[in-house]
């Protein structure tokens, strides 16, 4: 098999109403860093594009597109993605924006104030309509009928593998050090792994990818 190229996104995305406030989530960006290092332990070619995080790649030599937002985000992936054959979205995507950005900080009133926000792209339909033909991995953060859910991302985003954690789990997701997740494939394969370190967790997924194409035969 050919040496694989691994386009990894992570972090949050913030999604600005002035130069000083922002709508986002905690979504630390440490499962992302974990898998794009995990992989590139393995020798493998890898591109993280990575949203505001307190974190440092563990090895310089990763590449790193760094972005704010959801719409440089999808910019980011959309410009890169030809060049990889699998794409890993761990990045925790905004959902929304607010419709208008003030260029001057909003002062503050008596008056409640309404703001408007606007559906985000969602960056795994516009790979999907990009045409790229590479091993998509998504995320699915739950905390009720995980399997459901997961199962429903998988099909409707057209994901090989879906990562799915129970983020109201003690120990799991977004802020935690550790995770505990379940993969889905499109094959109908699922594994669970239970509560372990994201790092341990990552370097499994990268093997689990590269068993499954080679199992799928999908990139030569
Ligand atoms: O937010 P949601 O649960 O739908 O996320 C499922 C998957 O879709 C994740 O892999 C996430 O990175 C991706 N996603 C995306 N574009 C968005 C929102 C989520 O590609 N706007």
């Amino acid at each position: 098999m050919k040496k694989l190229s691994f386009l990894v996104t992570a972090g949050p995305t913030r999604e600005f109403i002035d130069p000083f406030r922002f709508i986002s989530n905690p979504s630390s960006g440490k499962m992302g860093y974990e898998i794009a290092y995990a992989a590139y332990e393995k020798g493998f070619e890898v591109l993280l594009i990575s949203g505001p995080v307190n974190m440092a790649v563990a090895d310089k030599n990763i590449k790193v597109i760094p972005v704010v937002s959801a719409v440089q985000m999808r910019d980011a992936v959309l410009q890169n993605i030809h060049r990889f054959d699998v794409l890993i979205m761990a990045a925790a995507v905004s959902d929304y924006r607010p419709h208008q950005y003030n260029e001057n900080k909003i002062k503050k009133s008596d008056a409640s104030i309404t703001i408007i926000l606007d559906k985000n792209p969602d960056i795994l339909n516009e790979v999907n309509k990009s045409g790229y033909s590479g091993i998509k991995v998504g995320f699915a953060a739950e905390t009720e009928n995980l399997t459901d859910y997961a199962l429903d991302k998988l099909h409707r985003k057209k994901l090989n593998l879906i990562v799915a954690n129970d983020i109201s789990k003690q120990g799991a997701g977004f802020e935690s050090e550790t995770n505990a997740v379940s993969i889905f494939s499109d094959t109908h394969n699922r594994v669970d792994i239970p509560l372990a370190p994201k790092r341990e967790i990552a370097v499994f997924l990268i093997d689990y990818i590269v068993e499954y194409i080679r199992r799928n035969k999908k990139v030569v």
